[in-house]
């Protein structure tokens, strides 16, 4: 055993912070290695105290289809992909129908997720709408394009708990966002109140560990109630494609680095997509998709299996699957 990766490990294990460089130590172990498990080990153990043992299952449900003029290059929406050429948002009793399935399957939180081509006020629309009819404890998650403070109080107003955002490695190189607007957007969603979900990713192999950690220390500041740790799901002929993908062991061991620099201040930590290696080193939150989604050529997908199916992997795993609101959106 490495005793400088060990006292790195159990600095976190105690409650300390670690380092940008104790970071780019960890994820620089050989994740098959002792100290790669031990990694995992104590990921799992961080995971298990502050979330008591329970995992959720968030339900996501994207409402439109078509040319997104973000551009990012790992996206099926990217309007260059031209994957979709014709914007189609599903219809408002659909989305409803499809949100209460999710709930009803036993989805702790529900997202609503818009291309960046969904205007806010449209969405703030459809948002009341949902919100009237889930059940008033569920809390509804905004997954959305930027936002300055004054759309941040309107999708508050509107009953929104909280959003899902990320400043996404290679944020304004692979995309055509400037990284600042999203923290901007972040900053003014959590003065009005909104909690926030945020992710490192999505993570390819050509990725440095200066890139990972540097995004994992990014996400620490903005203080969200869960993390995670995703990778790039690679669409047939997009150009990222050809980078090849990172496997869901070598993820485990990245989720752990990046749980452990989160440390005790957050309850969740997720991963897309739900794999069982994810779950085993910590990750308690999965999501289920459904309409299409960013990481899909299919305009109706099930991403991220069913709610049912991600429950019984979360309980495979030795989880006990929270029934109920979500503790990590404030449901209780
Ligand atoms: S990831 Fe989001 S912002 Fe980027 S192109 Fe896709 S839908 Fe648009």
């Amino acid at each position: 055993m490495d005793k400088g990766i060990a006292r790195i490990v159990y600095k976190a294990l105690d409650g300390g912070e670690i380092t940008a460089a104790e970071i780019k130590k960890l994820l620089g172990v050989a994740w098959l290695s002792e100290e790669g498990f031990l990694l995992q080990y104590a990921s799992r153990k961080m995971s298990e105290a502050t979330a008591r043992g329970k995992a959720e299952v968030h339900g996501q449900v994207g409402i439109d289809i078509g040319p997104c003029p973000k551009n990012c290059e790992y996206c099926s929406f990217a309007a260059k992909h031209s994957v979709f050429p014709a914007a189609k948002v599903h219809p408002l009793a659909e989305i409803i129908e499809t949100c209460q399935g999710l709930e009803a399957a036993g989805a702790n939180a529900v997202y609503l997720m818009a291309t960046a081509a969904v205007a806010l006020p449209e969405y703030i629309r459809y948002a009341r709408e949902v919100r009237a009819a889930l059940k008033p404890e569920t809390p509804l998650v905004a997954n959305i394009d930027d936002f300055d403070e004054e759309g941040a109080k309107a999708l508050r107003k509107a009953g929104i708990a909280g959003i899902y955002h990320c400043v996404r490695i290679g944020e304004g190189k692979v995309t055509a966002i400037d990284p600042q607007v999203r923290v901007r957007t972040i900053k003014a969603a959590k003065k009005a109140g909104l909690l926030l979900g945020t992710s490192v990713g999505p993570v390819g192999p050509e990725h440095s560990v200066e890139e990972v950690a540097a995004t994992t220390v990014l996400t620490r500041e903005l203080k969200p109630v869960n993390n995670a740790a995703c990778r790039r799901i690679n669409i047939p002929g997009l150009p990222l494609s050809a980078h090849g993908s990172v496997s869901y062991a070598r993820m485990a061991h990245i989720l752990a680095v990046v749980r452990l620099a989160n440390g005790y201040d957050i309850i969740g930590f997720g991963t897309h997509e739900p794999n069982g290696m994810g779950a085993m080193a910590g990750a308690n939150l999965f999501w289920a998709e459904r309409g299409a989604n960013p990481r899909d050529t299919s305009e109706a997908t099930v991403r991220g299996w069913t709610v049912e199916q991600a429950r019984a992997l979360l309980e495979e795993a030795g989880w006990e699957a929270l029934t109920g609101p979500s503790v990590m959106f404030g449901g209780r």
